[in-house]
């Protein structure tokens, strides 16, 4: 009998370890669009799309190259609807009781192949720079885990951007040089946009059938969903965008969601692209003398230092790290997440190209929607369901640290050192979102006081156990004390009132 090698929607990779465990002459290849998997949370119907087509193509191509492929398409009458269901389903219908699969990024996926009746064999996801393994021996022994330190080993441990046992251009970081504010009449380059081929349309004609009632805009479509494509839009990117990646990564203008970044991460993470090509590709153009240092460095640390180390925290902290809550947060996301009006300009400017594209950079991510989920005290496993549902990029094991640990500090500071909070002077100085906000960032108190500048204080001063002895927030806290505290109580009140017209459902 065949054996079935599984390969899920985030493995369309052709040396993916199921793959290369499997027989070409002998077994069938297995992958499946269940209703399962794309309603377990409410996905972006732009999400949704590009799974299915990207499944899809690849099936194609893998049957084109002399693979026997059983694929199961969403409106199958006889579709199981879900991944271990259509597991048995083929099973019975081939006689095979044996199947490969690689292991999932998503440690639910994982429970449920382990419990399938059959000879399962879970192979490694080898796709990364620093295995499960080796990240826990880096891990082991250290008090805290910090990416700085991780990214360096990684940096000597594959050569990128090293002259000899040193750090091209003398340093490791150029963080220092790549914080700057947007600046009047900076021209961007247009992303390119992937025009639906016949493969495309039909899922968009399912998924608007389908998940026409999630939040998201479907069309206009535009992501690349296989490998030709995604090479396109990486030569894109490092001739266009690249070299002003580093200025301006922290930047936020209105009306541009994209500026210099790359749009590369729902590719890497189906597996279009190796993130060990990606790195190589960017350092070239380095080398080649197209792209300036502080560019590069700082796109190859994003891959090889962020990406690989939250797959590591990940893979090391097992499925507990999803409900962990350490600032005891408890309220319910509000409703502007799901594109309820609002007069926060900066809110209202994310969420929308959020809708629209299934795309934030990451300080929207960061700065905007995640800082004031934090500051607002919502309950972090609502945030993390907000986050997995709405970009076109995310699986667990790279949405949930970055949710939960970065920016929700859930995990009590693994993954971040301090809290990413601000107030709104922060957002004014790197977008231009608060030129056309109906609140005054200067404003301290009031009823046009920035809502960032009264929750952020209120965040502090809650927090106050937990914060105020570490050494990077001693100063804030000095600072805060050191006001009147009659202005101190009217921020705190304030802030209150805010809180509660939030959880009474009115519009802020
Ligand atoms: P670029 O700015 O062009 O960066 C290049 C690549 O670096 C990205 O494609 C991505 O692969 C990688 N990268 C950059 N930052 C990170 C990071 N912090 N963690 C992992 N990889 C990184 N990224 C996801 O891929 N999926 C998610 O579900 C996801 N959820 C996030 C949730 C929150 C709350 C935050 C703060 C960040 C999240 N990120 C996530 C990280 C980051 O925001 C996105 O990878 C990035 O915005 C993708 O856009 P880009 O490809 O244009 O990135
Ligand atoms: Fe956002 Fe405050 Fe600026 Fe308005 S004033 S855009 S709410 S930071």
């Amino acid at each position: 009998a065949p054996r079935l090698v599984l390969v899920l929607g985030d493995q369309l990779t052709e040396t993916v370890a199921a793959l290369r465990a499997a027989d070409r002459g002998r077994d069938l290849v297995l992958m499946v669009e269940v209703m399962d998997e794309a309603t377990h949370v409410p996905h972006h119907p732009q999400k949704i799309a590009i799974f299915f087509a990207a499944m899809r193509k690849f099936a194609a191509r893998l049957a084109g190259k002399g693979w026997r492929v059983a694929y199961s398409r969403l409106d199958d009458p006889d579709n199981a609807g879900s991944i271990p269901a259509e597991l048995l389903r083929r099973a019975e219908e081939t006689g095979a009781f044996e199947a490969i699969a690689t292991a999932p990024g998503d440690w639910r996926l994982r429970a449920a192949l382990e419990a399938v009746p059959l000879r399962l064999r879970i192979l490694e996801d080898d796709r990364f720079l620093c295995s499960a393994r080796d990240f826990a021996a880096w891990a082991k022994g250290r008090k805290t885990l910090r990416m700085e330190w991780f990214y360096r080993e990684m940096r000597r441990r594959t050569g990128l951007l090293m002259e000899g046992d040193a750090p091209a251009g003398g340093r490791w970081n150029f963080d220092a040089e790549n914080r700057k504010p947007p600046k009047a009449g900076l021209g961007f380059p247009d992303p390119p946009v992937f025009a639906p081929d016949r493969t495309v349309r039909e899922v968009l004609d399912i998924v608007a059938d389908r998940f026409g009632a999630h939040f998201g805009e479907l069309e206009p479509f535009g992501w690349p969903t296989d490998r030709d494509e995604a090479l396109t839009l990486l030569a894109h990117f490092l001739r266009r965008a690249l070299p002003c990646f580093g200025d301006f990564q922290d930047a936020m203008v209105t009306g541009v969601p994209v500026m210099f970044h790359s749009l590369l991460s729902p590719a890497l993470n189906l597996g279009l692209l190796s993130p060990l090509e990606v790195c190589r590709a960017a350092e070239a153009e380095w080398r080649a003398g197209r792209a300036p240092l502080n560019a590069v460095e700082g796109f190859i640390r994003q891959i090889l230092g962020w990406r690989e180390f939250i797959r590591g925290v990940w893979s090391l902290e097992g499925p507990d790290y999803m409900r962990r809550n350490a600032l005891g947060h408890r309220r319910k996301l509000p409703a502007l997440y799901w594109g309820a009006p609002t007069r926060m300009r900066c809110m209202a400017e994310v969420v929308g190209q959020t809708r629209r594209r299934a795309y934030a950079h990451h300080i929207q991510r960061l700065m905007v929607t995640g800082n004031f989920a934090l500051l607002s005290g919502v309950d972090p496993a609502e945030v993390h369901r907000w986050y997995l549902s709405v970009y076109a990029d995310a699986v667990e094991w790279v949405e949930a640290p970055n949710t939960l640990g970065m920016s929700q500090f859930a995990d009590g500071g693994m993954v971040a050192s301090k809290p990413y909070v601000s107030s709104g002077a922060y957002i004014n100085r790197m977008s231009d979102y608060c030129r056309g906000c109906a609140y005054d960032v200067t404003a301290r108190t009031g009823p046009n006081a920035c809502p960032f500048n009264l929750l952020y204080w209120h965040f502090l001063d809650r927090h106050r156990d937990r914060f105020a002895a570490n050494p990077r927030m001693a100063q804030i806290y000095r600072g805060w004390d050191g006001r009147d505290g009659a202005v101190r109580a009217r921020v705190l009140a304030e802030a209150e009132a805010f809180l509660a017209r939030l959880d009474a459902g009115e519009p802020v």
